[in-house]
């Protein structure tokens, strides 16, 4: 499919990641204003719960935008989801409706310029769930712990396995993160201590955000139609504080502090045209797991880091969100295979997204080996973790046909300790 040419200039660029093709869904108030249901359409943002209330998209008797945040209109389910992107693709392109294109002053109040928002969680987290299902990530974290010959669990190749997060940890992009405190005990010290984290450090992930609810078990096929859209994801991790707490019951504190998510929902719909299939199963799956037609999405990804003050961006990590071996819709078969409700508004997080080249690793963990190779910055400096100060940025897009789906930026400064 080509670019969708839009009247909204901006967004007919080869390089805009909002173009007519996208129509991502966020959050965005101005000034002092309240919060709205915006859709990016180049480098505007179009206001659509004014839209709604002057009439000219209609999700039925009663508002959905009216709160801002998009879980009333994921609960409306796929043929309202589709009929909603159809009224705004016709609003919206090039010799479609005049509706809103020949209305100036509406026009006017509802589309604004992107520099000059601010941008919210674009819904609200009913629930997190982190997965750990990239395979070069959990072998190379598995080589530095166990050895090569024991990198994967014995269950891996057979589950995604996850750990249930804390919805409340979820942050917009540009919200500060704080450095943790927690219990430390190094390997060679005889009883732990309770201090700021030493190696602290991001997880470059995709967050699948879970459209419609279930009670009780799904199909692959079935989970891939209740996945609304996709964020990108960065799942803050305390290396030291995880290594301490970690057995047997998994990641508690380590990842309690902050996750990141972009602003932007880009929708199953938008992706469709860049499904790719999984890798190649070294162990067949069983049934209730194998795949069900082409499930991940060709998504190049970015990480970049900024220290403090500085303007020099060093590019960390570059990978592909195909390089994931469960995608979201199999993790999400899994999660719901015990009958565990899912809800409209589960944040499904990927696992760290690393590729087979040390240039695709998807944590300072990897690229440090543990802190032991300290990557060298741009600037001169070296990190092995994160430092006060530093800036993290993770971008993302599919590239089309002369147009890209973009993701938006997921960023955040890390802030100091507090004092104690
Ligand atoms: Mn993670």
């Amino acid at each position: 499919m080509p670019l969708m040419k839009s009247w909204v200039t901006s967004a007919n660029s080869p390089t805009t990641p909002f173009p007519l093709n996208n129509l991502p869904y966020g959050v965005f108030s101005q000034g002092e204003g309240e919060a709205h249901c915006g859709v990016a359409i180049g480098d505007m943002v179009l206001d659509v719960t004014r839209l709604e209330e002057a009439g000219l998209v209609v999700q039925g008797p009663d508002p959905v935008f009216d709160i801002p945040f998009w879980n009333d209109f994921m609960e409306l389910g796929a043929e309202a989801w589709s009929a909603f992107r159809s009224r705004l693709t016709d609003l919206l392109a090039e010799g479609g409706s005049d509706e809103l294109s020949g209305n100036a002053e509406l026009t006017k109040a509802v589309l604004i310029p992107l520099t000059d928002v601010e941008l919210h969680l674009p819904f609200a987290v009913s629930e997190f769930t982190d997965f750990y299902a990239g395979r070069h990530h959990a072998t190379n974290v598995g080589t530095m712990f166990r050895g090569a010959e024991n990198a994967l669990p014995p269950n891996w190749l057979h589950i995604p396995i996850g750990y249930n997060g804390r919805a409340s940890s979820v942050v917009v992009s540009g919200s500060d993160v704080r450095r943790p405190w927690g219990q430390l005990k190094p390997p060679t010290a005889d009883k732990p201590h309770f201090a700021p984290c030493k190696r602290f450090d991001y997880e470059l992930e995709m967050g699948a955000i879970v459209g419609q609810p279930s009670d009780g078990p799904v199909s692959v096929a079935d989970a891939d139609q209740m996945i609304f859209g996709y964020v990108l994801l960065n799942d803050w991790s305390a290396r030291d504080i995880q290594a301490w707490e970690y057995q047997p019951l998994g990641p508690f504190q380590a990842k309690a502090t902050a996750t990141t998510i972009s602003p932007w929902i880009v929708t199953r719909a938008a992706l469709e045209p860049f499904r790719v299939d999984t890798p190649t199963r070294e162990v067949e799956l069983l049934d209730h797991l194998k795949d069900a037609g082409p499930m991940l999405y060709d998504i190049d990804l970015e990480v970049t880091l900024t220290p403090q003050g500085g303007d020099t961006a060093t590019r960390l990590t570059r990978t592909n969100y195909r390089e994931m071996y469960y995608s979201s819709a199999q993790q999400l078969t899994h999660h719901a295979s015990s009958g565990c409700p899912m809800n409209v508004g589960d944040l499904l997080g990927s696992g760290t997204i690393s590729g087979p080249e040390k240039a695709n690793r998807g944590s300072l963990l990897e690229l440090s080996w543990g802190g032991k190779e300290p990557v060298t910055l741009d600037t001169g400096e070296t990190r092995s973790f994160l430092e006060d100060g530093d800036t993290l940025s993770m971008t993302g897009h599919a590239q089309g046909d002369g147009y890209r789906i973009g993701f938006g930026e997921a960023l955040g400064k890390i802030l100091p300790a507090l004092e104690r």
